[in-house]
């Protein structure tokens, strides 16, 4: 079935304006050859298909292409795979007729991209190694990972036509991975989108809510702000600097991360916006010194915050990102938050990675940038295939966003580390080698720990030694991905040669007294030297831990009394495993599952807590095989959403059954005279509650409180915080998310 004269109309017309962008990056009739025809390609492989919109599937990748152009700012080749994506993996097309048609390069791009669509077509536990996969990509193709982000950033600006499940689902993925990627990559824009987006569908309410804030009091912040620049434009104007001022609300998503993690109103963050000034440099000077130029004429204006300058004009971000950052006290006592870039700067902040090699291939020095530094880490990292992906993927992550220091090689190279990192990190960053012979480090000349914290600005020298070798607890002083597979490759690696070492020293004893080495023999042997498994023995005994004296008197010894022991040692308590209360194990949780009603066994998820009336998710344990109710908001959920999506599962609360769930508050205020008095009376007032444990403390004036109680549901939660927050002298009243610390 072919498309209507009206899908045909909006067809041409999609396509005319992906033209229009493309014709900046067309350097021939060639270039726009190539593209009509991959357009023609995709069109007619896509015939009649729709997607969940109900519009042609094709518009698809015409807007996946038309993010690449113009908000990643790719190439045609780039342009071209984008607008073939989806061609291999949904229709009869195989990559051997894109590269006939194409050539082996764009090939290979699309061979990339069908690859990675599978990742999330998988089902469960498979998807982390499938992301690694994924990931492996960017040692290929890096725009192979930026058209994905692109693909994904359509997709979530369409997310509106997807059942609830399946937002949650790639609402979680895009958090968790697809934002990170962005930010490192550099494009800020993009990254935002995507925050705010996920926010839209995971929390309609709260995002409604900061969006109609924003609105409200745009007029007061409009006035502030012309206010704020006046003087500013009058002064950069005078000195004859070319520029362009703004000021720049933040994204929705940050403000509301905000209010989480400071557990603030809207109205109580003062940082809502910053005002942003980007320059044309003049030529004969360089463009580091202008910035910092009109730094100094805005600080002769108002003056700036001691602490809260950022330099990344000296020294970039990981990500590429450059700028000088400062906090000035404005009018009426405001701290206003102040950006200055070069037009150089802004296009690498919005475009990132694209317009970073732009710009890297006019720069004269030939210097390693601090983005393909971390790309290489990347590939080192992703090559030296770990054990456990999953383990793998959280380190990633980590990586993608904590933030950075800058430290020194003793020759004054500069080396950026995520914050809380140690000297042991920076051996690692230097070299493997390097790392698995630390003995000891030189912070700014100081003898040192290789365990020691290093900060931002120190230089930092590594101290190696021959007898050094990496060891188990060394894993528990670092933060970087690549020290952790560093050593745990390591330390696999030995554990393999002590097994090999341990081997040939049992054969050979086994031979002295004539025994071959059989099933029986390690029936008594690994209950005696308190081994789980033949390796573990081997292992040990390799490494010198274990001795084989007396070796002779177990294999005559009657094992059973042993062996009754060491089974008993082996049997784990999934229960502790899982944080869950031992007790609950056995009582109904009153959560009704609204696609499997019988005989359903639930737990309550620890890391969150939720009680009745909070919105839940439920996350199918592959483990206890019965569903944990997490908090839709709960980190942890978003982490198993993003990595086992397939398990998720709808549940709501039901009504019916009185039980009472354990909640904590935590309080704050003013101390008075009978303030404690008065608490216990509103929380025992109350029928419905009952305290566990009520902890209060009192220093200098002000109070500080926890509270454990008992309540049926997020109503009478409420109504409680409610009448805690009425009580003169109480400042703030939070709910503790996570009990488990
Ligand atoms: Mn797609």
């Amino acid at each position: 079935m072919g498309y209507s004269q009206e899908d045909e109309r909006i067809i041409g017309e999609q396509f005319e304006r992906l033209m229009a962008s493309c014709a900046k990056i067309c350097k021939n009739e060639y270039d726009k050859d190539l593209i009509q025809r991959a357009f023609f390609l995709a069109k007619e492989a896509h015939e009649g298909v729709r997607r969940r919109s109900g519009e042609p599937y094709i518009l698809h990748p015409i807007a996946v292409a038309q993010i690449v152009v113009d908000e990643i700012g790719l190439g045609v080749k780039s342009v071209v795979a984008a607008l073939l994506h989806d061609v291999v993996e949904d229709t009869d097309y195989t990559v051997e007729d894109i590269e006939s048609r194409f050539g082996p390069k764009i090939a290979l791009m699309v061979d990339g991209l069908t690859k990675m669509s599978g990742v999330f077509k998988t089902s469960a536990s498979e998807q982390a190694e499938n992301f690694r996969k994924m990931l492996l990509t960017l040692s290929d193709d890096v725009r192979v990972i930026l058209i994905k982000i692109a693909d994904r950033l359509h997709n979530m600006r369409t997310l509106q036509f997807m059942p609830p499940h399946k937002q949650m689902k790639i609402t979680s993925e895009t958090i968790y991975l697809f934002a990170p990627l962005a930010y490192r990559l550099g494009l800020f824009a993009i990254k935002s989108e995507l925050e705010d987006l996920s926010l839209k569908y995971r929390f309609p309410e709260d995002y409604k809510q900061i969006e109609a804030k924003i609105a409200e009091t745009e007029a007061d912040r409009s006035r502030f702000i012309e206010k704020f620049n006046a003087p500013i434009i009058e002064k950069l104007k005078s000195n004859d600097i070319d520029f362009e001022i703004s000021g720049r609300v933040k994204s929705i998503y940050s403000i509301w991360a905000k209010m989480q993690r400071k557990h603030v109103s809207f109205e109580e963050i003062y940082d809502i916006f910053a005002v942003r000034i980007v320059f044309r440099p003049s030529p004969l000077i360089p463009e580091k010194s202008q910035c910092w130029h009109i730094y100094s004429l805005i600080t002769d204006i108002y003056k700036p915050k001691p602490d809260r300058i950022r330099d990344w004009v000296n020294i970039p971000k990981a990500n590429g990102y450059e700028a000088l950052h400062s906090t000035v006290m404005g009018p009426d006592g405001v701290w206003v938050e102040v950006q200055i870039r070069s037009e150089r700067m802004e296009e690498i902040a919005e475009r990132g990675f694209a317009a970073h090699w732009k710009y890297k291939s006019e720069k004269l020095s030939k210097e390693e940038g601090e983005f393909d530094r971390w790309m290489k880490q990347v590939r080192e990292a992703l090559n030296s295939s770990p054990e456990n992906a999953v383990e793998f993927l959280d380190n990633f992550k980590l990586s993608l966003y904590t933030s950075e220091i800058v430290v020194f090689t003793p020759k004054g190279d500069s080396r950026t580390l995520p914050q809380g990192a140690t000297a042991l990190d920076f051996a690692y960053e230097i070299h493997t080698k390097i790392g698995n012979s630390a003995m000891g480090a030189k912070i700014n000349r100081k003898i040192e720990s290789i365990f020691a914290p290093i900060s931002s600005g120190d230089q930092v020298e590594i101290i190696t030694s021959k007898n050094v070798k990496p060891k188990a607890e060394w894993l528990e002083h670092v933060i970087t991905t690549k020290a952790k597979q560093s050593i745990m490759n390591f330390l696999k690696k030995e554990n393999l040669n002590n097994i090999a070492n341990g081997i040939v020293l049992f054969e050979g004893k086994l031979k002295e007294y004539g025994v071959p080495p059989s099933a029986r023999v390690f029936r008594k042997i690994l209950p005696a030297y308190e081994c789980a498994t033949k390796d573990e023995f081997y292992s040990k005994l390799g490494a010198g831990i274990l001795k084989l004296d007396g070796i002779e008197k177990i294999l005559r010894d009657n094992p059973a009394n042993k062996i009754l022991k060491f089974w008993t040692l082996q049997i784990p308590n999934p229960f502790r495993f899982l944080g869950v209360d031992e007790k609950k194990k056995n009582k109904k949780l009153v959560v009704d599952s609204s696609e499997d009603t019988e005989e359903s066994q639930f737990i309550i998820a620890p890391c969150c807590n939720p009680i009745p009336g909070d919105e839940v998710v439920g996350y199918k344990n592959e483990v206890t095989h019965k569903i944990d109710v997490h908090k839709k908001n709960c980190n942890e959920l978003i982490k198993l959403a993003a990595q086992h999506g397939n398990n998720l599962t709808p549940v709501t609360w039901s009504s019916h059954k009185a039980m009472s769930y354990l909640s904590v508050l935590e309080m704050r205020g003013i101390d008075r005279i009978g303030i404690l008095m008065e608490l216990s009376q509103v929380i025992t007032g109350e029928l419905n509650i009952n305290i566990r444990e009520l902890h209060i403390q009192s220093h200098d004036g002000i109070f500080e409180g926890r509270i454990s109680l008992y309540v049926k549901n997020i109503k009478d939660l409420r109504m409680i915080m409610e009448k805690v927050r009425r009580i003169k002298g109480v400042e703030q009243v939070n709910r503790v998310e996570n009990k488990i610390e």
